[in-house]
């Protein structure tokens, strides 16, 4: 099986069994659990916060945060396609009774500074309390641009409100950056950060920040059900993903790459790759060939006429260039392409794609 559908997919490889295995556990509702002690411990001083929390997900990671920056009927600004306003069920408003302020990303994934400051409410009892600016990187496989965050984050503060940086994918950014862990938190009071998705650990996020927030964010983590047992042998993963599966994520970013080429160069609209996110147009004939040969070739993707091909730590070079192929057969049998002779694969051309998002 090459299974694109995203980098959750990923299984612990031997050795992350093995340091799985042999960890030493308590019990971490009580705080004694010593493997996920030194991990949150390991991790706050690489990323240069006080503290770090550890989460069995991000999705409970980023609405503790929120809930922790957020009372009742305060507001948080974030962008129309983030995950915490879009791909979290809106769980700060059901379950933290947090209104979201969503703002229209731009297309390199960053919120327009003059919309960021025009949305902050002034103290009027008309409106939500504005307490909050939440940015996302990397977002849609896009790293944020490092002025931008620094000046977005500047631009908060100096309106009195608190960041939060959804970094589930933030290695990816690191590593296509070549930037330091704590330069790439730089202007956060919070981070979270997913230890399962590129990175491979079964389970886990880490909620980094200053210890009021932390001890707040530990509270409800709890109520949110997330308060976990010997969890020890879940951040004995964690651990050995943050050593040993960070600096390899440049293999999937040059896995995406050539994959992004391939496709292209069969004439497909496909979005410039920055890290292990591939999203491509496919016109509909094409994706119904697509819809049928891939499974029969063992290649799981999420198919539809905007896909997204995720590249991580079980899809080799070697699968890459399978996965190539197999567009390329399906392009072949797709009937709907016309080749212009003489000028190769990339004058092959396709109707407009009915339907298509974009
Ligand atoms: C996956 C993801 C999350 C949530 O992580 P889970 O562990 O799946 O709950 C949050 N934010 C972003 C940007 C993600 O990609």
């Amino acid at each position: 099986m090459i299974d694109l559908r995203s980098d959750t997919v990923t299984r612990p490889t031997a050795a992350m069994r093995a340091a799985m295995a042999a960890a030493e556990v308590g019990d971490d509702v009580y705080g004694d659990d010593p493997t996920v002690n030194r991990l949150q411990a390991v991790a706050a001083e690489r990323f240069g916060f006080e503290a770090a929390l550890w989460f069995p997900t991000g999705t409970q990671s980023n609405l503790a945060a929120l809930m922790s920056h957020c009372q009742r009927g305060d507001e948080y600004l974030v962008g129309q396609d983030a995950h915490t306003y879009k791909y979290e069920q809106g769980g700060a408003a059901v379950l933290g009774s947090i209104q979201p302020q969503p703002i229209t990303n731009q297309p390199d994934g960053s919120i327009a500074l003059a919309d960021l400051a025009a949305a902050i409410k002034p103290d009027d009892v008309h409106f939500a309390r504005t307490r909050l600016l939440a940015l996302e990187n990397t977002i849609g496989g896009k790293v944020l641009p490092p002025a931008y965050v620094a000046e977005a984050t500047a631009l908060a503060k100096s309106r009195g409100l608190a960041t939060h940086l959804d970094g589930a994918r933030l290695a990816n950014a690191i590593v296509r950056l070549g930037v330091s862990e704590r330069a790439a938190v730089a202007g956060f009071d919070t981070v979270s950060f997913c230890l399962s998705k590129g990175l491979g650990a079964p389970a886990g996020s880490l909620l980094f920040g200053s210890l009021p927030y932390l001890a707040q964010a530990r509270r409800w983590r709890k109520a949110l059900g997330g308060g976990l047992r010997q969890a020890g042998v879940l951040a004995a993963a964690g651990l050995h993903a943050l050593e040993h599966h960070v600096a390899r994520l440049a293999e999937d970013h040059a896995n995406a790459a050539r994959l992004g080429a391939g496709l292209a160069a069969l004439g497909l609209k496909v979005d410039p790759v920055q890290t292990n996110l591939v999203f491509v147009e496919l016109p509909p004939a094409l994706l119904a060939a697509l819809r049928t040969q891939l499974p029969a070739q063992g290649i799981l993707a999420a198919l539809g006429p905007k896909t997204r091909l995720a590249l991580h730590l079980d899809v080799s070079a070697a699968q890459v260039e399978q996965v190539i192929t197999a567009f390329t057969r399906a392009v072949d049998s797709a009937g709907t392409v016309s080749t212009e002779a003489g000028s190769g694969n990339a004058a092959r051309a396709y109707p407009a794609a009915a339907g298509a998002a974009r």
